[in-house]
């Protein structure tokens, strides 16, 4: 159990060691940043808590199998609408569920996944499934941002903070599961510890090469070609937010060396705001790369002179 899952091994051996000494809390909350695992963690306790087998994971049991086929009557998730947000008839549908004894199982386990997104009157609606859980019942709540649950919420549960996925971690697991490839360390880097993040820009090294290429060129080039690469990043604009994280990393690094890169990086900060706030995106990205440009060509020319 746990031995796909890259990292947070204090949280995995925590659970582990509840559910074997069998003194498993009635309701746990997750936190800590996207991507990192803590969605599969509980549901693999959740498939531990529900197993038949002495064993606590055969992946053979009848519980087992219709977990695996996301059939287990005994297994309820949550998670926010469409809206984003997570609301008091999806909390009272579940009460209904768990007040229903387990079918197949001993226990029933309810993930509410992105629980943070619970609206206020859905938080307080759960607080009665918190405050009297049936004794079978066990609930994960999964969150990144932990101040968005009410201090009652949070006093009743078991709070576990998971951990960022290291740099070596993520490397590793990328060569074993996707045929040998890795990423860059620099992507890595902006991968910020999120395995989540790490798989989506490993599918993404060919825009990233490009990237480096218009930083690291950046002094050799006229502007006519830097603003062809523009082009390049008009269609990236769902990934607009790495992507300027990473131009970031690399004009750091080049900041050490080099003052003139300093001011790049104030660029980028900027043109961040200006997407956010919505201005023309294919204006900002036009502004920021003639605004490096110029950072490293034309006033360090004119200081020479
Ligand atoms: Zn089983």
């Amino acid at each position: 159990m746990f031995d796909n899952i890259v990292g947070n091994k204090a949280a995995k051996k925590t659970l582990k060691k509840a559910v074997e000494l069998n003194k498993v809390s009635h309701s746990y909350m997750f936190v800590g940043i996207s991507g990192i695992g803590k969605r599969l963690i509980a549901k693999e306790f959740a498939k531990m808590l529900l197993c038949l087998d002495d064993n606590k994971y055969c992946n053979k049991c009848k519980s087992c199998l219709e977990f695996d086929s996301s059939n287990n009557p005994d297994y309820i998730y949550i998670e926010p609408d469409e809206k984003g947000s997570i609301k008091i008839d999806q909390i009272r549908n579940m009460q209904k569920e768990v007040s229903e004894k387990p079918i197949i199982s001993s226990n029933k386990v309810c993930i509410i996944n992105d629980a943070d997104m619970m609206t206020v009157e859905a938080q307080n609606c759960l607080l009665k499934t918190l405050e009297e859980p049936p004794t079978y019942m066990t609930i994960v709540l999964i969150g990144t941002n932990e101040s968005n649950f009410l201090a009652t919420i949070k006093s009743r549960c078991t709070i576990m903070y998971f951990e960022r996925i290291s740099d070596e971690e993520i490397t590793s697991f990328l060569s074993e599961n996707f045929q040998g490839q890795t990423i860059g360390s620099n992507i890595t880097e902006i991968a910020d510890g999120s395995i989540a993040k790490a798989i989506n820009l490993k599918d993404k090294t060919g825009t990233y090469e490009k990237i480096t290429n218009i930083i690291d060129n950046l002094e050799n080039c006229d502007i006519i070609h830097i603003l062809k690469e523009a082009e390049n990043l008009y269609k990236e604009k769902d990934e607009i937010f790495e992507i300027l994280d990473y131009m970031n990393v690399l004009l750091i690094k080049k900041a050490i060396n080099s003052s003139k890169y300093a001011n790049c990086i104030e660029i980028i900060e900027e043109t961040k705001k200006r997407i956010k706030s919505n201005s023309n995106y294919n204006m900002c990205i036009d502004y920021m790369l003639f605004g490096i440009w110029g950072e490293v060509n034309e006033k360090h020319s004119r200081s020479k002179i």
